[in-house]
């Protein structure tokens, strides 16, 4: 199937969108894989500091556990410091933004990088098999905020910060719904339909 992300010469952001336990880290990773797009995703990125000990990541730890939100500036920076590293921008970001003021500066630095955005699917998961889904994954991974409590917590946050991007997005037109219910090669095959 084509897709104007095929265009492997232009710079392209997907920016994907869901719930905690919507399962987008997994579909991003295959639709990059897919597209020759470079997949950032903000959660492994903070994880990876709080493995290395870093300043950032003894600074971060404690945010994560908690399931509350890492603050903006951190973020920005990061992404910032990630794209500028590109030789091309064609990416996709999986758990950024979080936060309208986190899709404001994204705005603004794609701007400047002269990327369109390409899509901004939003996957989406009922509340009792999100929470499920991230109590059965904390079983397997020992990711210590995949807890019930945690999970719930995360779910409140999105709730709070992260919904008001689905109206930011779809009040543009950029916006694009998937049902993320049913086997996972299902899933991937409806978001490719609306990347197409
Ligand atoms: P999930 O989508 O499963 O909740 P992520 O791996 O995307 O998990 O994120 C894990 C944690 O990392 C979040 O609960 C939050 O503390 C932090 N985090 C990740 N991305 C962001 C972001 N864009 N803004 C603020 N905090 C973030």
């Amino acid at each position: 199937m084509t897709n104007r992300l095929d265009n492997r010469s232009q710079n392209h952001a997907v920016i994907f969108l869901g719930p905690p336990g919507a399962g987008k880290g997994t579909q991003a990773e295959r639709l990059a894989r897919n597209y020759g797009l470079v997949k950032i995703s903000t959660g492994d990125i903070l994880r990876d500091h709080v493995t290395r000990g870093t300043d950032l990541g003894l600074q971060v730890k404690p945010i994560l556990d908690a399931g509350h939100l890492v603050p903006d500036d951190i973020l920005i920076a990061l992404i910032r410091d990630k794209l500028a590293g590109l030789e091309r921008v064609r990416v996709i970001f999986d758990g950024f933004p979080r936060t309208v003021a986190q899709a404001r500066e994204l705005d603004v630095l794609l701007e400047e990088l002269g990327t369109p955005i390409a899509g901004v699917p939003l996957l989406e998961v009922p509340d009792a098999e999100l929470i499920a889904r991230i109590v059965s994954r904390g079983r397997d991974s020992g990711r210590s905020d995949d807890t019930e409590e945690v999970a719930r917590r995360r779910q409140e946050v999105y709730r709070e910060q992260t919904q008001p991007l689905i109206e930011y997005y779809s009040s543009r037109g950029q916006l694009q719904t998937v049902d993320g219910v049913g086997d996972m090669d299902e899933v991937y095959t409806r978001l490719q339909n609306v990347l197409a």
